[in-house]
């Protein structure tokens, strides 16, 4: 039987970086359930699909396909085909993604390709709703958070050092704000911990230290 690690929490926790650190500790592979959801949200902005009208999105949410595959042991997203890993991190399509991921149609086209992965394979899955939805029965599941304001200033740093400097603190910080709002409030599977996950809190910690923490729960546990 597979093991199965779930990390959820709000964005800009360190879920990702934290996650492929810990995954190749544990030569486990990583899963990264946002760039799925990104993928879509890519889709439906390239069509310009209405969201709120659900025929539209009906129709256009049979075309699309995503598909995910490993090279070099890195996580690469496919839309229809195309490997659309590099085109995913904007604003645009995060704003998308996190409305869209709200829908329920949305997320039910992904819940097989993630739960499919986790039986075949030693997982280290991030999400939003992975230890409460996808893998109840994950055997070891991590709540990742942060302060609202370190989460904002991390994302902060990043945009400087990609030369984006669109934003100020405050702004970046209302956005962060928004989006754990709405992750947290829609009605189908709603950022939460789940009642048996362990909850860190990284506002304090290095990275190295969350990794080696979540390392050592998986060996005890495995
Ligand atoms: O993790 P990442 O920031 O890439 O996720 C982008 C968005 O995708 C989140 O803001 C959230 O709305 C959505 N998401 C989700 N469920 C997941 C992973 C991501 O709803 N399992």
């Amino acid at each position: 039987m597979s093991f199965n690690i779930a990390i959820d929490g709000p964005a800009g926790a360190g879920k990702s970086t934290i996650a492929k650190l810990a995954a190749e500790k544990l030569s486990f592979i990583y899963v990264d359930t946002g760039a799925m959801y990104r993928a879509i949200a890519l889709g439906l902005l390239r069509s310009h699909t209405d969201i709120a009208d659900e025929a539209a999105l009906n129709a256009r949410l049979a075309e699309i396909s995503v598909e995910i595959s490993y090279e070099d042991g890195l996580q690469q997203v496919y839309l229809n085909g195309e490997n659309v890993s590099g085109l995913i991190r904007t604003e645009e399509v995060s704003d998308m993604t996190s409305r869209s991921s709200a829908i329920a149609q949305v997320r039910a086209k992904l819940t097989d390709l993630q739960r499919d992965l986790a039986a075949k394979e030693n997982v280290l899955m991030d999400g939003r709703d992975i230890g409460t939805t996808i893998l109840p029965n994950a055997q070891l599941k991590i709540y990742l958070t942060a302060s609202v304001q370190v989460r904002a200033l991390r994302r902060y740093k990043e945009y400087l050092a990609k030369g984006q400097k669109e934003q100020t603190l405050a702004e970046v910080e209302k956005d962060v704000e928004s989006r754990d709002y709405r992750d947290m409030h829609r009605d189908v599977s709603p950022l939460c911990q789940a009642e048996d996950a362990v909850y860190l809190d990284s506002s304090e910690m290095t990275i190295e230290q969350v990794v080696d923490r979540i390392v050592d729960l998986a060996r005890e546990r495995m």
